[in-house]
């Protein structure tokens, strides 16, 4: 049996298996910030823990690296990585995912970030599964199925390589925005938001954080209690009989049972969920559907963000014209909704929102 990477443990669960050991359950911390926080590869090198711990730990865990196998540039400074994962303990397929590193200026939606060194913002988008399950018609990703879950440490994983290769740059936000449906994986997620905001881990705000779902209800409540980082829903139509046609989850969880969940625990002070909306021809982007919408969202601290759609060979949808686009915010803003679009950013690797797919290895 290989060793269980330490990278995909809770503090609590180490803390635990530090009492087994007979250790002060304080040495988890230690041995989490050495892990994490000092990037250390070998347990020999944390220096303040008895020779004794530092065997244990060498004998029971392993500290593995996710290495890009490529990394592709597009030509507005985005760089998309590819990673290729060991099998996993869960389904044992071999499974390939895709990060992306965004470079872009605050207030300056237009700005390409060409020269990354110039940028003030970076952010990086992850992946929570290989494949997807959600099977969303106007996405890419759906195309290829469920291919497994990913562990904690392969999702903080990607991080840390885009640290590494966004320097002298840092990161300023992560978004689970890649491959999968985050709350389909909802403990591994959770285990890698917990590393990744603690303070010995990789101390970044939970402010700067942001986790989308495809609207999986009876998670939602519980999400918003349990962590502090942002949350995002894939709405992208105002009715049922819209939505069950663009994402297929609705016929589990319609609109009625979606909004209930997300208005069920209080949010934080100044905080809002923001509602992505695709725009996608003659689905979504009449004058009416943006009525509909300011509607649905009545009362909810609400912000939309509008999504051009990113086309994919057979997709069979057609983007919105960016004049209905600007058309459609203005009406949500007529009404008191705020309404942002999403520029799209790496089209040309085939990076953007919605265009992550790694075809399987044949059998
Ligand atoms: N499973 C999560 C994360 C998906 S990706 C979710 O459903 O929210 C983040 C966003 O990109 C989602 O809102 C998704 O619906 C959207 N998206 C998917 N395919 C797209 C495409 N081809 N063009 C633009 N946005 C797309």
């Amino acid at each position: 049996m290989s060793p269980r990477d330490i990278q995909d443990l809770s503090r609590a669960e180490l803390e635990g298996w530090c009492l087994e050991q007979g250790e002060a359950p304080y040495r988890a911390r230690q041995i989490l910030a050495w892990v994490h926080r000092q990037g250390v590869r070998r347990f020999d090198d944390m220096a303040n823990l008895p020779k004794r711990l530092r065997e244990r730990l060498a004998a029971t865990f392993c500290i593995e690296r996710l290495e890009p196998a490529t990394v592709a540039l597009a030509a507005d400074g985005t760089r998309k990585l590819l990673f290729h994962l060991a099998p996993g303990t869960d389904a044992g397929s071999p499974a390939a995912i895709e990060s992306v590193l965004i470079p872009g200026r605050k207030g300056d939606p237009d700005a390409f970030g060409t020269n990354p060194g110039a940028c003030d913002r970076l952010t990086l988008c992850i992946s929570s599964q290989a494949g997807c399950g959600m099977g969303c018609g106007f996405c890419a990703t759906a195309r290829m199925g469920l291919v497994r879950n990913l562990a904690p440490a392969e999702i903080v994983g990607q991080v840390r390589a885009a640290q590494s290769l966004a320097v002298p740059d840092r990161l300023t936000n992560v978004v689970l925005m890649g491959m999968g449906e985050p709350l389909a994986n909802y403990d591994a997620v959770v285990a890698a938001l917990e590393i990744l905001t603690a303070e010995w881990g990789y101390a970044i705000s939970p402010r700067r954080i942001t986790v989308s779902t495809v609207g999986l209800a009876p998670a939602i409540p519980r999400f918003i209690a349990e962590t502090r980082v942002n949350l995002a829903v894939s709405l992208h139509a105002p009715t049922d009989r819209q939505r069950g046609r663009l994402v297929p989850v609705n016929r589990r969880y319609p609109l009625a049972a979606l909004l209930a969940a997300c208005r069920e625990v209080p949010l934080p002070r100044r905080k809002r969920i923001t509602f992505e909306y695709v725009m996608l021809a003659g689905e979504n982007d009449a004058d009416a559907d943006a009525r509909a919408l300011v509607r649905l969202l009545h009362g909810l601290r609400a912000k939309v963000n509008l999504i051009p759609w990113n086309p994919f060979p057979g997709a069979g949808f057609t983007p919105s014209p960016p004049g209905r686009i600007v058309r459609f915010q203005a009406i949500l803003r007529q009404h008191g909704l705020s309404a942002t679009i999403r520029e799209s950013r790496g089209l040309d690797i085939q990076a953007a929102c919605g265009q992550l797919a790694v075809s399987r290895p044949a059998a």
